[in-house]
């Protein structure tokens, strides 16, 4: 009998807990990856799995992203993820999400809560009647830090693309830098429009057709189709919708000098980072350039600090990822290995 020691992507996670609610039916998996730096911080995702397996896996590469994320944001949180295993439908009533936030608060502080793919600010709400062990709430107070994290996402990704422009291209202005963005939804979006205000020339493609036109429209960006995106002639390939969009096949079309995006887990394998490298395209990992909503959402529920303050954080991503691009041309490994070495020191793991 295999057990969670044995599977492929156990990193030597301090606990994974399952629990199960027989009055609503809940099930859900909370996985600590680890609490060097301070309590599991990561949202929680409300999913369909086809398996019980795959929501396994899903825990444990989740939290360990969040370890390495949290670590390099330089905030004082470990890393956790909790996924909740959907039916077909995703059928939610506020009860799952009160008995959700029983099993939060029975972990007395070593997992915090807020949302991911799924999951509503009205959901965190009501686990936020269970527990104090959550953010991503509701701001009351204009200034403070916390709400939407979309927008302090995608400032990050922004100050990272030309933050790579000029590491790469030896560019300090995006006039006609051209960038092509797979997915303009909140982060990609937000993308777009501080492109568009630097004179930037903007490809675009999201599977929502409507959206992507009204966006063009409203930025003068070009729509390209679907499977065009990754091959565009750019100076910039900018992934903000799907994981796992640079494998062995799209990496060779790559038609782009630097990739530089919003969305998590962007490389298939980890050779792929190695395949990235020996293109000689210059890689932004996306834990690094992706930080912002973390850091607005940690700095929310640590109470230390208003939008000022997160700002004043996020404007520390372009030297992050400097500091891994001048340590990846002088180690020749390649920036995703770079990364995550970094926070495996960080998280005290090396
Ligand atoms: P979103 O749902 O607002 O936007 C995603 C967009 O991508 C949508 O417009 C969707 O239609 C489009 N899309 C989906 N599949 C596509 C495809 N195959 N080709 C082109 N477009 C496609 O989500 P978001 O919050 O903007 O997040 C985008 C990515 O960034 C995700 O990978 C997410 O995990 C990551 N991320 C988001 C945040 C945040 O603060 N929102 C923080 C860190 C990482």
């Amino acid at each position: 009998m295999s057990v969670m020691w044995d599977l492929p992507d156990f990193d030597g996670h301090e606990a994974v807990h399952f629990f199960h609610d027989v009055e609503t039916g809940l099930r859900a998996i909370i996985a600590l990856h680890s609490t060097h730096l301070g309590p599991g911080a990561g949202g929680t995702r409300f999913w369909h799995y086809e398996n019980r397996e795959t929501a396994v896996t899903d825990a444990l590469r989740l939290s360990r992203g969040m370890s390495f994320k949290n670590a390099m944001a330089d905030l004082p949180l470990g890393g956790g993820k909790a996924v909740i295993l959907a039916d077909r439908n995703r059928t939610k009533s506020p009860g799952m999400f009160a008995a959700f936030g029983r099993m939060i608060d029975s972990l007395g502080g070593r997992y915090v809560t807020a949302e991911d793919v799924g999951i509503s600010t009205a959901d965190m709400v009501e686990v936020s009647k269970q527990t104090n062990f959550v953010s991503g709430l509701p701001v009351s107070t204009s200034g403070d830090a916390g709400g939407d994290p979309g927008p302090f996402t995608a400032m990050g990704v922004y100050l990272g693309v030309k933050a790579a422009v000029a590491h790469k291209l030896g560019r300090n202005d995006m006039e006609d830098i051209h960038v092509a963005i797979q997915g303009v939804g909140s982060v990609g979006g937000g993308l777009a429009r501080l492109l568009a205000k630097d004179g930037a020339k903007l490809s675009i493609a999201d599977i929502n057709k409507d959206h992507a036109n009204a966006m063009a429209k409203e930025i003068g960006a070009n729509v390209v189709g679907l499977d065009e995106i990754m091959r565009v002639e750019a100076d910039v390939f900018s992934p903000n919708a799907l994981g796992a969009v640079l494998d062995k096949v799209s990496i060779a079309h790559l038609n782009a000098p630097i990739v530089a995006g919003g969305a998590n887990n962007q490389l298939a394998t980890p050779e792929d980072g190695q395949r990235i490298f020996d293109r000689d395209i210059l890689f932004a990992p996306d834990y690094v350039i992706n930080s912002g909503g973390i850091i607005n959402v940690g700095l929310e529920y640590l109470g230390e600090g208003d939008v000022d303050e997160v700002n004043r954080r996020i404007s520390k991503i372009p030297e992050r990822l400097t500091a891994i691009w001048e340590q990846s041309a002088s180690s020749k490994l390649p920036s995703a290995e770079v990364a995550d070495n970094m926070a495996r020191s960080l998280i005290g793991r090396s």
